[in-house]
């Protein structure tokens, strides 16, 4: 049969040509799982996916409500899960108040780690349950976490301090109530962002130490090249949209396509060789996979137990 894959975040960038790929090789059956119906079945269309290759369901990760009834959408498709693809995000670097989820929660932590956590907690039974050879939980990381590279020491660097931002609710209600950040500190769009990606990879490792013996399922994440052209800069401002594609390509030299992302990331969702769980995946220059080393704060797994028991509070899992 072929292979269950979900993907959020599919109605553009990297989610997109994600699904693209995979759909194209005819081994898979990709659920797209996004925030715009609409937006996500024309996207498709345009990227050529035949009919019957995918299926579109409404998710929207600033809701714990949304996650919830997307889980019991899908369960009700009847299909088996074999791969799960945490790629959706936001980014704000230019926004100077935070936004909020539904459930109150800073939108960039609340969307790309918070709603991905409810979301991954839930489907690992279904994942459990499937039959396929080889079963894996993806969410996406990146190098800006990483404060051991150059990129991740562009400031404001990621930081989650003692999380007591995190611990109080991240509501961002005055200081009585608690910050919108997950150190406690002032409301930076950009840092929020790459906290966000720094809980992303915690959260693959810790999901492994719970349950890669017991599942045999494989976590994994992976930092796929600067994708400079995909939506995640659309709030960014003119000049700099205008100026980070080159500077990507001539400078870092650290540009790729979003065809080339696509196919990352569908090797870690079907390559036979990429099945080592725990595993925080990049490419080399000739686009050869390795695994790559995380930062100390990103390999922490005080951290990362910390923020698990966290956000299963934040969450309603706890
Ligand atoms: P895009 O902005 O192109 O895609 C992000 C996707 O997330 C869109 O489909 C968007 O939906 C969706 N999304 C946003 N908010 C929600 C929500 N509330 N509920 C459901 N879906 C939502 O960005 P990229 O393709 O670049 O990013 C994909 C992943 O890759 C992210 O995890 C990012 O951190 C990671 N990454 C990207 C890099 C890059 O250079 N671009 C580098 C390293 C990592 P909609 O279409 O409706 O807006």
């Amino acid at each position: 049969r072929k292979g269950v894959v979900i993907v959020t975040g599919a109605s553009s960038g990297l989610g997109l040509a994600t699904a693209k790929a995979l759909a194209e090789t005819g081994r898979w059956h990709v659920v797209m799982a996004c925030r715009d119906f609409l937006k996500a079945e024309t996207a498709a269309r345009a990227a050529g996916m035949a009919r019957g290759s995918y299926t579109v369901v409404h998710l929207d990760l600033a809701s714990l409500d949304s996650i919830r009834q997307f889980v019991d959408s899908f369960r009700r498709m009847g299909m088996p899960l074999d791969v799960l693809v945490c790629n959706a995000a936001i980014y704000r670097p230019t926004a100077r108040q935070p936004t909020f989820t539904a459930d109150g929660y800073e939108m960039s932590v609340g969307v790309n780690h918070l709603g991905h956590f409810l979301l991954a907690r839930l489907l690992l039974e279904d994942l459990n349950k499937s039959d396929y050879p080889s079963r894996r939980l993806i969410i996406l990381g990146s190098i800006t976490g990483n404060t051991n590279t150059l990129a991740g020491n562009v400031p404001p660097k990621a930081g989650l301090g003692d999380l007591r931002g995190l611990a109080a609710g991240l509501s961002g209600q005055g200081a009585s109530v608690g910050s919108a950040m997950i150190d406690g500190g002032q409301f930076d769009g950009a840092k929020a962002y790459k906290d966000s990606k720094v809980c992303n990879m915690l959260t693959m490792q810790e999901f492994h130490r719970r349950y890669h013996e017991e599942t045999g399922i494989t976590f994994a994440s992976l930092y796929p090249g600067c994708i400079a052209t995909t939506g995640l800069f659309r709030e960014h401002i003119p000049l700099f949209r205008l100026l980070f594609p080159p500077f990507q390509k001539f400078v870092t030299k650290g540009f790729v396509s979003e065809e080339e992302s696509g196919k990352r990331l569908a090797q870690v969702v079907s390559d036979p060789s990429l099945t080592k769980s725990g595993v925080y995946w990049s490419w080399n220059k000739d686009s050869a996979s390795f695994e790559n080393q995380l930062s100390k704060e990103a390999s922490d797994p005080e951290k990362a137990r910390k923020v698990w028991e966290l956000s299963e509070k934040l969450v309603g899992l706890a």
